[in-house]
């Protein structure tokens, strides 16, 4: 093996050798060790200062010997290992970019300062962006308020929708992702296409609703009108007509919840009007109340005193919806338990019952339109299955939420849960 400190080692010998000699000569054995020492220092800073030149310009490897022809290998070595990996990781790097460029959606890489990095051609197409915004900051680029909180509220799990500032009529989902340190992507995806399917089929659905109506009605008033003289007829048509009234009022009840539903689906938020929580339940419990059987026990306690900020009509809906369900799967001489509390996020409204309860796979799908988990068992086959997706569409709009809990043979708990932003804790004026 070629050894380097061999070499220098021979150096050195060659060095001593000739300023010995030199000494003999002259009989100057000092001056001359010095001089031998001087010229051991100068070919090291000779050396020195060829390895910074050949650092600072590249170029040709310096031809040396010694430990310093071990040197410049070893740099060399290293320089063309960190070449070959800057380069793999440049074409990994420009793969990653071109496959970005090539996604459907916008793609922009953001700061810490929220400034523009990098975007992909889609950003171009549907936000607008150009070359000369990197380095701005995205919202005052993007300057729809509604984004601009959603880009403050770090929100992550969330999505905004927002018009497209570069389509006309255009509709965008947009997401942002954080990555790396102080990095986030921030992700729109075009949902013209499906908002406008979504609009066709509400629409078609409010339509259907809306002219079934009136023929219900008045097939509702004959079938009434007819059923009240029913002592005139024979046994069997007595039968028919009620269940003819049965199944009218069904379909009645079909109608306003699909009408209801479409109403509540725009997305938007309830307005922030003051409901006084205490009368509003006070009057659903009233009203639920003539529902109960004789043995079945309902009770309120209003353990808060915050009114809610949304509106009251909506919010009726979905406790009575929550009451009537709690009174109808419940035993017959059940307990139906309610019960508006403060809450650490602000707070809830849950209606307790010890009814049949419901198995654990059928609870995540019970505010889909029409779930219904056992038509012959719980509830006969009085309900529509749109009572729940009514209460989870009310709750979206107060930006809370639906929790439902629940055990087979004991019963289930329905809680509604308010933000804080939503209540109003002073006394009213
Ligand atoms: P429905 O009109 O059928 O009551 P909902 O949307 O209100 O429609 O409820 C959907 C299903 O959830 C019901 O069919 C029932 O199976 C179940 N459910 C709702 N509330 C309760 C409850 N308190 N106890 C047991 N099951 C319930």
């Amino acid at each position: 093996m070629r050894s380097p400190w061999r070499a220098e080692y021979y150096w050195l010998m060659l060095i001593a050798f000739i300023g010995v000699f030199i000494g003999k000569v002259t009989g100057l054995y000092l001056v001359s060790f010095c001089l031998s020492a001087l010229a051991y220092l100068a070919r090291h800073l000779y050396h020195i200062n060829q390895l910074l030149a050949w650092l600072r310009s590249g170029g040709k490897l310096p031809q040396s010997s010694g430990i310093w022809e071990e040197i410049y290998y070893l740099i060399y070595r290293l320089r063309r290992r960190n070449k070959s990996r800057k380069k793999r990781l440049l074409a990994m790097l420009e793969r990653f970019r071109t496959a970005t460029a090539a996604l459907p959606d916008a793609t922009v890489v953001l700061g810490a300062r929220d400034e523009i990095d990098w975007f992909n051609e889609a950003a171009e197409r549907l936000l607008g962006l150009r070359k000369g915004d990197i380095g701005q900051q995205i919202g005052n680029l993007l300057r729809n308020p509604k984004f601009v909180e959603f880009l403050h509220a770090s929100h992550y799990d969330a999505t905004v929708n927002i018009s497209s500032p570069a389509i006309d009529k255009g509709q965008l989902e947009i997401r942002i992702v954080p990555y790396g340190e102080d990095l986030r992507l921030l992700i729109a995806q075009d949902v013209t296409q499906i908002r406008f399917m979504e609009r066709v089929r509400s629409d078609f659905v409010s339509n259907v609703s809306h002219e079934l109506r009136t023929p219900l009605t008045v097939l509702r008033g004959y079938v009434e009108t007819l059923g009240d003289s029913d002592q005139d007829l024979p046994g069997h048509y007595q039968k028919v007509f009620r269940r003819m009234e049965e199944q009218t009022s069904r379909m009645q009840r079909l109608i306003d919840g699909l009408l209801s539903l479409t109403k509540l689906e725009s997305g938007a938020l309830a307005p922030s009007k003051r409901v006084n929580v205490s009368l509003l339940l006070q009057s659903v419990r009233d009203e639920a109340s003539q529902l109960a059987s004789d043995r079945q026990k309902l009770d309120l306690r209003l353990e808060s005193t915050a009114d809610l900020l949304g509106t009251e009509s909506e919010l009726r809906s979905a406790f009575s919806n929550l009451i009537v369900n709690a009174l109808k799967y419940a035993s017959e001489d059940g307990a139906v338990g309610m019960c508006w509390r403060d809450d650490p996020m602000g707070a809830v409204f849950e209606v307790e019952d010890n009814g049949s309860g419901i198995a654990e796979e059928h609870i995540p799908r019970l505010t889909e339109r029409f779930y219904r988990v056992d038509m012959g068992k719980s509830g006969g086959n009085n309900g529509v299955g749109l009572g729940l997706s009514i209460v989870k569409h009310v709750m979206t709009r107060h930006e809370g939420e639906l929790k439902i809990t629940s055990t087979l043979g004991k019963g289930s708990c329905f809680s509604c849960k308010f933000p804080e932003k939503r209540l109003s804790r002073g006394t009213q004026l």
